[in-house]
């Protein structure tokens, strides 16, 4: 089935994403129902690149005829953002289509489901941890942490060699965190599900949220705060638990110039993925397993059932859902997040957030999009050389 690619204009900026239009109305409809984040006061629809007015059913008869390329402009009174969505149909979908705009326009629901708010939530909170990783002085402080003589031997090596160097000493210099000792007594202590809030000073270095580990022995609780920020986390002792962790190495990674981004698969767990350019594709690299290129641990060693697995690096943000599973129509049917289709909705929004907070320039750009097309690439069509030879071991790191 070949996706058809849609590029979505909101203000200044562009992202894309892809519908199946022959997986038929339902999701197609779902897809365009969740993209309330566009201002939607009005629509219009440009049809042979003309801009015309909807607004009853005679306009879009008269302006709407099979084979047409048909542009959705939707923008929002007194706002400067335009969003412009191209649709490009095919015949049997003009009908449809029809319908689905009227649906639409008229009758869109006033709130999206649960599921999507959630992945919205978690996928720009780990945009938002993506983008601790490219802070000017986070970069200055990785590069400051890593000695020399790790960071020389990236010469002479594949990427992927050089990360199993780099990882080994990167696992040797933090610490995971399953749960602090008591400050009071030192005692053992079980993390509590609830979290409070940061103090002043633990919000402006980033901390979102601070857990309470419980004493086994005097009850006092203990804080420990979850850092974001490379720097807060070499600051204090360079421990913490996945989060911080792979924060951090994908800091370092991009630190020594290595295109690395985060990839979380939504539930509990976070880690880094690098490209390769001579494997054409991102590899699996879990800084608290000390682990390269094993991405089927999680489903074969962890006894985890892959739902969806996100990606989000320099300005883009990508499903990368088939790299960690072998089960993977079984994955995209599991009812606990929204239909791909509008997944990638999500994450071509998140795509541009990132993009709208850092700048790059153009040769960079071009590079990076090559990465992620290559890598893309791969995920569609199989063609991941995945280091199936190990052994796979349950998780050691905890959750
Ligand atoms: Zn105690």
């Amino acid at each position: 089935m070949e996706p058809r690619t849609i590029t979505v204009h909101s203000g200044e900026q562009t992202a894309e994403l892809e519908i199946y239009p022959d997986l038929g109305m339902p999701t197609f409809l779902q897809q365009l129902d969740s993209l309330h984040f566009l201002p939607s006061s009005s629509c219009w629809f440009v049809v042979d690149g003309q801009r015309v007015l909807l607004e009853s059913e005679e306009d879009i008869d008269t302006h709407l005829k099979e084979n047409t390329a048909v542009w959705l402009v939707s923008r929002g009174a007194g706002r400067a953002s335009t969003a412009l969505i191209d649709l490009y149909l095919p015949n049997s979908f003009a009908e449809q289509f029809l319908n689905i705009y009227r649906r639409f326009r008229f009758q869109r629901s006033r709130s999206p489901p649960q599921s999507y708010i959630r992945l919205d939530r978690e996928l720009i909170q780990t945009a938002s941890d993506f983008l601790m990783t490219c802070k000017p002085a986070s970069l200055a402080s990785a590069r400051d942490w890593v000695p020399r003589d790790i960071a020389r031997q990236m010469e002479g090596h594949t990427v992927k060699e050089f990360l199993v160097i780099l990882l080994e000493w990167f696992h040797s210099s933090t610490t995971f965190v399953k749960t602090t000792p008591c400050v009071r007594c030192g005692s053992v202590t079980v993390s509590q599900s609830n979290t409070v809030q940061p103090t002043e000073e633990e919000k402006r270095v980033g901390v979102r949220n601070v857990e309470l580990h419980r004493c086994q022995t005097c009850h006092a609780d203990t804080r420990f705060p979850r850092h974001r920020d490379p720097t807060a986390i070499i600051a204090n002792g360079r421990r913490g638990r996945c989060g911080e962790l792979s924060i951090l190495f994908t800091t370092v990674c991009r630190a020594l110039g290595l295109e690395a981004r985060l990839v979380t698969d939504l539930n509990d767990h976070i880690w880094t993925e690098v490209f390769d350019d001579a494997l054409g594709h991102f590899v699996h690299t879990d800084p608290c397993e000390n682990t390269v290129d094993t991405p089927l641990m999680y489903e074969k060693g962890w006894g985890k059932t892959q739902q969806l697995v996100v990606a989000v690096g320099m300005n883009h943000c990508t499903d990368v859902t088939p790299r960690y599973t072998e089960h993977y129509e079984r994955a995209v049917s599991d009812p606990r997040w929204p239909r791909r289709y509008v997944c990638h909705v999500f994450t071509s929004r998140v795509g541009a957030y990132v993009q709208s907070r850092v700048t790059i320039n153009d040769a960079d750009q071009e590079r990076l999009a090559t990465f992620v097309r290559r890598d893309l690439t791969a995920l569609r069509h199989g063609a991941l050389e995945r280091d199936d030879s190990g052994e796979y071991r349950p998780r050691q790191s905890g959750a």
